[in-house]
């Protein structure tokens, strides 16, 4: 009836081997249609629904990419404990199933790209990948470009060390300046914590680019998809 062990469709997604499949199965860290089993002998068919630490399982689909222009005041977590909207309730209702590429802060605007690989989100989010990722920052304070020459090498802030980092005074505007931020790691608030340690406060933050993706003139809200050719020249 089409349907099959589990352990051998999450093998042959390529997540892991059969026996690993079956390992991570055993630990209860797979749920079908929402429900965690524990048998790697279950049975599955293609409308079953299967998440691995609560992520879509990749699928052996064509790897598609899209970029988003992710609003203020929305999570990019698929479910959020204290219930506040989420990205994924927000996309328009005919895209495919899509998980985020790393993360951006409730009140961080800007580019975030979704696909529909879990795998490949994976990768690319990893602090490892070293991918290029530019910020626009307002930020509430007072600083010079010497200063933020000073990031250039990287900064050790509460034991967490961050990078080397790319800062650049735009302009000031009242009480706050613009900045242009560049990073390739993709840590939790980053950007934020490493300005509070030069006494600036953030006040909006906005991912203009992420390696060779960028933000452009998408409105917000909106989303595009990168068209196939463009994304086998880059990844
Ligand atoms: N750095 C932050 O502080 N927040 C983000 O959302 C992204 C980078």
């Amino acid at each position: 009836d089409g349907r099959q062990r589990i352990a051998k469709v999450m093998a042959r997604a390529g997540v892991a081997s059969r026996r690993d499949a079956e390992e991570i199965i055993r630990a209860g860290r797979v749920a079908v249609n929402g429900k965690l089993i524990d048998t790697p002998a279950t049975l599955i068919g293609p409308d079953d629904r299967v998440t691995i630490d609560g992520e879509p399982m990749p699928t052996r689909e064509r790897t598609r990419l899209w970029l988003y222009h992710k609003p203020r005041g929305l999570v990019t977590t698929a479910r959020d404990p204290e219930g506040r909207p989420t990205v994924f309730e927000a996309l328009p209702p005919d895209l495919p199933r899509v998980v985020a590429i790393g993360r951006l802060d409730i009140n961080t605007e800007g580019l975030l790209l979704l696909t529909n690989d879990g795998g490949l989100a994976r990768v690319l989010a990893h602090p490892d990948t070293g991918w290029l990722r530019r910020y626009r920052v307002r930020a509430y304070g007072e600083t010079d470009q010497a200063t933020l020459d000073g990031l250039a090498n990287g900064v050790t802030i509460d034991g967490m060390h961050y990078g080397p980092i790319e800062a650049r005074l735009e302009r000031k505007q009242g009480d706050n300046v613009w900045l242009t931020v560049g990073l390739r790691e993709g840590k939790n608030r980053e950007v934020k914590r490493i300005l509070e340690h030069l006494g600036l406060k953030v006040n909006r933050l906005i991912r203009v680019s992420f390696g060779p993706f960028q933000l452009g003139d998408l409105g917000e809200g909106a989303v595009e998809e990168v068209r196939t050719r463009v994304l086998k020249d880059q990844l």
